[in-house]
């Protein structure tokens, strides 16, 4: 079987949902394009209400697009919506556990509806690979929060499914969770599996993702491999500890200059414009010494803060 090349492709997608007596009518996706590469572990960051539930929740089948089209797998949503969603598992971002079935029949129960045949099955694989097989007999209301995360990946997995989708997988979690879980995600992506995850930790999905797309009020605004994405942002911060502590940052000619805590001060230069020579230069040609130096590199948060920063009187347009 021919493998496709992006695990999911969205084109010219758009939700609107309709107004209500209470709410006005939200355009929550304006024409979203996406190609999430097979292999990848891609990430969808955003700021609240940017359209990042509402693009998982029309993958999952819990939403109706209003216009455009989406592919699972190669997979048209609409033409083979069963064969598109058995190609993905979703890890929703709400814990939703039924209280009264152990882990073990929890995932027998999925695998029932997505008609895993019972010699397919790999329930105690799967609890066993998720930390969670010596509570399989114990009820679910008895495991703590963090157990209980768990079951919900893998009762995403019980179908084997091609690409895995994780919506803010480690909010709320702690660090020992969250380094368990992200080891499991990368097992699985090592074994081919496609993930798709949203989070609010930039740093995870700087230290995790090979791509990245950034939704901002319903449109994508970026979509690119992570090191191109920080690469982009051509701001660099020169950090100057002078041989006497300072009081006011120094005017330097053609460099904005601000003081540091230290008795320092920094100071901004464009990549595309000048190099750290033409600051050191500029720093001399002040009459002023330096006694050490450091640079700052940007990172996803000043990448992300750029691209989603919206006017005060562009909000709620
Ligand atoms: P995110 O997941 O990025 O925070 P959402 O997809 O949840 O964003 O929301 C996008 C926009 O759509 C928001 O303005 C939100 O209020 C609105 N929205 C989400 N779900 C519904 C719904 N069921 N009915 C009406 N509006 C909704």
């Amino acid at each position: 079987m021919e493998l496709p090349d992006y695990a999911i492709e969205a084109k010219g997608l758009v939700k609107t949902y309709a107004a209500t007596k209470t709410t006005p009518e939200m355009r929550a996706l304006r024409g979203v394009d996406l190609a999430i590469p097979r292999g990848s572990i891609f990430g969808l960051l955003g700021p609240n209400g940017a359209g990042k539930s509402t693009f998982i929740n029309i993958l999952a089948g819990l939403c109706q697009k209003t216009s455009g089209t989406v592919s699972i797998w190669g997979r048209d949503i609409d033409s083979r919506p069963r064969d598109a969603r058995a190609a993905i598992g979703v890890v929703p971002q709400e814990i939703a556990a039924d209280p009264f079935f152990t882990p073990f029949e929890a995932l027998e129960v999925a695998a029932g509806m997505y008609a895993v045949p019972k010699s397919e099955r790999r329930t105690m694989e799967l609890l066993n690979a998720l930390g969670i097989g010596d509570k399989a007999g114990a009820y679910v209301r008895q495991l703590s929060g963090g157990m209980k995360r768990r079951l919900m990946v893998a009762k995403a997995m019980v179908h084997n499914p091609p690409v895995l989708i994780l919506d803010e997988p480690t909010a709320g979690v702690d660090v020992e969770l969250r380094r368990q879980l992200w080891a499991y995600v990368l097992e699985l992506n090592r074994k081919g599996v496609t993930i798709v995850l949203t989070t609010h930790y930039l740093e995870e999905a700087q230290e995790l993702c090979d791509q990245i797309a950034i939704v901002n009020r319903g449109q994508v605004v970026a979509c690119e491999p992570t090191t191109t994405l920080l690469s982009r942002m051509d701001t660099r911060k020169v950090l100057v500890t002078p041989d006497e502590p300072m009081t006011a940052a120094p005017a330097l000619a053609g460099f904005e200059t601000a003081l540091l805590a230290s008795g320092g001060f920094s100071v901004m230069y464009r990549t595309g414009q000048s190099t750290v020579e033409q600051v050191l230069a500029a720093i001399r040609a002040a009459g002023l010494h330096i006694k050490d130096i450091s640079t700052e590199d940007p990172d996803l948060e000043d990448v992300f803060v750029s691209l989603t920063y919206a006017a005060p009187e562009e909000v709620g347009v």
